[in-house]
């Protein structure tokens, strides 16, 4: 098990955020990284990779010093799914671990919330982005009633503290603020105890 995977990602996407790239190009590029982090599943460790019977969990793996980024470990339950809910920043998703059923949502004309075309199935290696720009409301939930699967999730804030919604059918929408599953940090920096990062 070995963390420069994710030291390497997180440095990619701080170099991408000084850049201050329109959002369209950080989408881009964040993609392509994050597709290269999850592309092989070795590098999680295991403290991160933990789920909970009572609901999906949500651990930070890294969040900006200027809170302009966060990295997030999303574990599924079996049958695990998150409210119909919004983000408000740009978010990328990759799925390590299983698989997901991502839902869009979209207005109408008269500002009703409607399910948008068929659940998206995101197999281990896929990735995809949300954002108030390209759609911002979905559904997810773990595509195995019977495993455990795993998304990393990176935004354009420090997502735990983020004033947000989610929008029970048929009542107005609710305010909410994630927060995080873990009450510590990965050791990202102790590089004594591994070869140095190709
Ligand atoms: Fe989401």
């Amino acid at each position: 098990m070995t963390i420069h995977k994710l030291r390497r990602f997180v440095g990619t996407i701080a170099a991408l955020v000084d850049e201050a790239p329109r959002e369209s190009e950080l989408i881009e590029h964040g993609l392509e990284a994050l597709r290269d982090l999850v592309r092989e599943d070795d590098w999680l460790p295991d403290a991160y990779a933990v789920p909970s019977p009572e609901r999906y969990q949500q651990y930070l793996l890294y969040a900006d010093a200027r809170q302009r980024f966060s990295v997030v470990s999303f574990v599924w339950g079996p049958g695990q799914q998150t409210p119909v809910h919004d983000h408000t920043v740009w978010g990328l998703i990759g799925v390590l671990r299983g698989a997901e059923y991502a839902q869009p949502y979209v207005r109408d004309a008269a500002g009703a919330l409607h399910a948008h075309g068929a659940e998206v199935r995101l197999r281990r290696g896929d990735v995809e982005a949300v954002s108030p720009a390209i759609g911002d409301i979905h559904r997810v939930r773990n595509a195995y009633d019977d495993q455990v699967s795993i998304s990393i999730h990176v935004y354009g804030a420090n997502i735990g503290a983020v004033r947000r919604s989610t929008y029970p059918h048929d009542a107005p929408p609710k305010p909410f603020i994630s927060g995080y599953s873990n009450d510590f940090l990965p050791n990202l920096w102790d590089l004594s105890k591994e070869p140095a990062a190709s």
